[in-house]
């Protein structure tokens, strides 16, 4: 059965169709789904603006019954979705459920919220005057989104954007549209009207760029790469859109003398090659003191030779294959960069056969690499890390914020000092304390700074930032 658009209520055909095929297994076509063009774009838009005056009135119990009904549907078939969501992504079934776990709470914690929503009431600085401080729907939100969370990321956004009354017309990535797919299909049977929410897969370069340029878009929510991300904020400050962007990390790990060894490995090796290294909170740069140095390498290469690269749906697989031909492309050239660069190749960096034809690469390590390396500097945004020695903490916190990015960066040690400063002194938006730097909750602001943030943060309360307006209004009793 092909997969059609949703449109104000409707499943519409698109001017085209695509297979959404299987990174493990390009045998495996899971199904044909629909690419729309400009047009069918922008008549999910204008049915997004029209819905939007009845919507922005709904009381916060009818969005909160709404989201928490969809929330219990998405818990309900985790293991469904999260099949799916490694089919067509790649990552290992456990990590896809729990993806498709993450983005049933999400709905749920924001059905929540919908009914927690605040307002100030303050004294004026002249007398007799009162003053409020309330918080209205922006109005019609655009979302774009990126491949490598294909349930969590549309969730994340789609959430908050219906809890403060606001209405969605979202694109996923062209690659992984069957998440983004299921997840309308369960938003199109709950009680939200014709219209509020709106999904159209297709192109970045026509849907997207639709989606970005309509002066009948109020904010637009983006998550991918940098180039892209930079491009749409340009584009969207014509028509003066609120626009909030999460994109890349080269996101930073230390790994300091006096961590415990075994807890060190275990970070960097959830943090660089789990979920194929595919996350924009992946540690990648692995800046390391000199007195650990060579034990960490030891462990962590006898660590990686046990790791099982394979299907995403087998049992026992560690790691499922890259999203891609394009993306695998991608990692093999760094690896030929990295060595170019003089970086020395100590695991991995080749692509791996398995039974079925897949796109499977083996997880690299790289050592003797410097700071300044391209290695170093650019998102691979593949199972690819490389180890960068260093003097001290002092050096290793340098070479950490020596960067274009600001994510998120870990720290493994045991010293309270150099955890408590690290804290303070890492340039980014997340910091984990002997923790990998993938892997969040879902309740918590979730965003960098510097080239890796733009805008608002996303999740937890602070989302109400982004997607709602803020009015202020003076009473004079009179
Ligand atoms: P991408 O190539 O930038 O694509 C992201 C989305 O933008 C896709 O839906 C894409 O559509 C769309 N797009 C492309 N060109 C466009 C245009 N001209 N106008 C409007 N939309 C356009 O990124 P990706 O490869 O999917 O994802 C990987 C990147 O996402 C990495 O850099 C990663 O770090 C980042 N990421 C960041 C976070 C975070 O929260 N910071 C989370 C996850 C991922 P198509 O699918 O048609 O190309």
């Amino acid at each position: 059965m092909k997969k059609h658009n949703l449109i104000d209520g409707q499943w519409v055909a698109g001017a085209s169709a695509t297979p959404n095929v299987n990174p493990s297994n390009t045998a495996d076509v899971i199904d044909e789904y629909a690419q729309a063009d400009r047009q069918q774009a922008n008549a999910a838009i204008a049915a997004a603006r029209a819905a939007f005056p009845k919507w922005a009135q709904s009381t916060i119990q009818q969005r909160a019954d709404i989201l928490d009904a969809i929330g219990t549907e998405i818990l309900a078939r985790k293991e469904e979705l999260g099949t799916l969501l490694s089919r067509e992504e790649g990552k290992t079934k456990p990590e896809g459920i729990g993806e498709a776990a993450r983005a049933g709470s999400i709905f749920k914690f924001f059905a929540q919220e919908a009914v927690r929503a605040r307002g100030e009431l303050v004294p004026s600085v002249r007398p007799g005057i009162e003053v409020e401080i309330t918080r209205e729907p922006v109005g019609v939100v655009g979302m774009i989104t990126p491949w490598n969370f294909p349930i969590a990321i549309p969730a994340w956004k789609i959430a908050p954007a219906l809890a403060y009354g606001n209405c969605v017309v979202i694109k996923p990535a062209d690659l992984v549209p069957g998440c983004a797919w299921a997840l309308a299909e369960i938003i199109s049977r709950s009680a939200l009207p014709p219209g509020v929410f709106n999904l159209v897969m297709g192109r970045g370069s026509v849907v997207g760029d639709a989606i970005v340029t309509s002066p009948d878009v109020d904010a637009l929510s983006f998550t991918g790469s940098v180039v892209t991300g930079r491009n749409i904020a340009r584009a969207a400050a014509e028509t003066m859109k609120k626009v909030q962007l999460e994109m890349g990390g080269k996101n930073p790990q230390l790994v300091l003398d006096d961590a415990d060894l075994d807890v060190a490995v275990n970070v960097v090796l959830q943090s660089a090659f789990f979920s194929t290294g595919q996350r924009c909170t992946a540690a990648s740069r692995v800046i390391v003191t000199e007195g650990i140095h060579d034990r960490f390498v030891a462990a962590l290469t006898a660590r990686m030779a046990k790791l099982t690269i394979d299907d995403a749906l087998k049992a026992g697989t560690d790691i499922g294959p890259v999203v891609d031909p394009s993306q695998l492309k991608q990692d093999i050239d760094y690896v030929a960069i990295a060595k170019a660069e003089g970086g020395k190749l100590v695991a991995g960096g080749e692509r791996l056969a398995r039974t079925t034809d897949g796109y499977y690469f083996a997880p690299t390590l790289f050592t003797e690499t410097t700071p300044t390396m391209r290695i170093n500097r650019e998102e691979v945004f593949g199972p690819v890390a490389s180890v960068i020695r260093v003097r001290d903490y002092d050096e290793a916190l340098a070479v950490a914020n020596d960067t274009a990015f600001g994510l998120c960066a870990g720290i493994a040690t045991r010293s309270l000092k150099h955890a408590a400063h690290f804290k303070r002194h890492a340039q980014v938006g997340m910091v984990m304390v002997n923790l990998p730097t993938a892997g969040v909750d879902y309740h918590v602001p979730f965003g960098g700074r510097k080239g890796s943030s733009y805008g608002p943060r996303e999740q937890g309360t602070y989302a109400a930032e982004f997607y709602t307006a803020v009015k202020t209004t003076y009473v004079n009793p009179v």
